[in-house]
């Protein structure tokens, strides 16, 4: 399949890499691909960014048939632009794409066009310590219909947005609360892909957790409300008498990738991990015993993000003196020098653009 590009003509100013946000900007060109069942996916190509014209019946905006990623660009310090393990992205997306009946796509080409896109973009690969370039693959169902069947038709887009850096002054430990009013997922259900539906899910127990003041809401399992799943939308992670504990993949919890490059890069420092059912019964007891010294969640936006207090039903723990703890530091550390080539990547992580 040749991938065609369609050079804008007319280019946005990019902005003030010290004054970016999060997910305001885009650049000036993006990657669409069309699904259709006589043709697979064809016509990939890169154009300029344009908004989509969709019949008011298309199936995505009625049952939310779509999948999508995030993952970013990085630019290192002398001046190379690259990824960080996008072929583990595109691995999940087309996970996420088999548990929604979306059609499977080819993850090389879906990683070259990738790469090709963000190339041709790489002047908006911002340089200010910590910034980057978010990168956001999606697949809509198209199909204009009302019936309630998987899509015959589909549109996978990427679109790019310079992004500030996530913690500008120093971390600042987040305020979580334990929600059992709510789940976000089921076993059998969805929890494990990263899917439109999920979110709409999470959004009511978040404001219900800012309105008390809370930044994120942590998860319990949807069967008997007692296992931690993640927080707000990170993988979590607990340090108990000295071990990395992480809920294991139980089939309802994102398989997040900062995860799985936490738990790799602490077993190759050879600190213990693992990954198993932890309930927050144990959390609250491993606090009260003095054995829990670190809770911090773990996602591509933030890297690492400690967990300096925690409420369940009305038992407040703080957790830490306001700063990083040594696990989550490290980690944070080490993952951001792969990331910006500030070390070596002994574990092959790093994809050039
Ligand atoms: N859980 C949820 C629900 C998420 O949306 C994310 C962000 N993708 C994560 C965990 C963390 O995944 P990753 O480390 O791959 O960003």
């Amino acid at each position: 399949m040749q991938l065609t590009t369609t050079r804008n003509k007319e280019l946005k100013a990019k902005p003030d890499p010290q004054k970016l946000g999060f997910g305001t900007l885009f650049t000036d060109h993006m990657f669409n691909m069309d699904y259709h069942p006589d043709k697979g996916w064809h016509n990939p190509r890169i154009e300029p960014y344009t908004p989509f014209t969709m019949d008011p019946s298309t199936m995505v905006l009625h049952y939310g048939q779509g999948v999508f990623e995030g993952l970013k660009a990085y630019r290192t310090g002398d001046g190379h632009i690259q990824l960080f393990r996008p072929q583990a992205n595109f691995k999940r997306m087309n996970y996420s794409c088999h548990k929604l009946c979306i059609p499977a796509f080819d993850e090389a080409m879906a990683l070259d066009a990738l790469k090709q896109l963000v190339h041709l973009e790489k002047e908006w690969v911002p340089n200010a310590p910590g910034t980057s370039l978010y990168i956001r693959p999606t697949i809509v169902a198209t199909d204009p219909f009302l019936g309630v069947r998987a899509s015959h038709t589909y549109r996978f887009f990427i679109i790019l947005s310079p992004v500030g850096a996530y913690y500008p002054e120093g971390f600042n430990p987040i305020k979580i609360l334990v929600t059992r009013e709510f789940v976000r997922a089921v076993r059998g259900g969805l929890g494990d892909t990263k899917t439109l539906g999920n979110y709409a899910a999470s959004l009511l127990a978040g404001e219900m957790a800012h309105k008390e003041g809370y930044t994120q809401v942590l998860w319990l399992d949807g069967v008997e409300q007692k296992y931690v799943e993640e927080v707000g939308s990170m993988n979590i992670l607990f340090v108990i008498d000295g071990e990395l504990v992480t809920p294991m993949l139980n089939g309802s919890i994102l398989p997040g990738i900062t995860r799985d490059s936490a738990l790799a890069l602490a077993r190759r420092w050879e600190m213990p991990v693992s990954e198993r059912k932890i309930s927050i019964d144990e959390v609250y007891e491993a606090h009260r015993a003095g054995r829990l010294t670190e809770i911090f969640g773990s996602g591509t936006a933030a890297v690492i993000s400690p967990v300096g207090t925690l409420k369940y039903e009305d038992q407040v723990i703080t957790i830490g003196d306001g700063h990083a703890g040594p696990v989550a530091q490290k980690l944070f550390d080490a993952i951001m020098d792969i990331q910006y080539g500030k070390a070596e990547d002994p574990l092959g992580w790093v994809e050039p653009v």
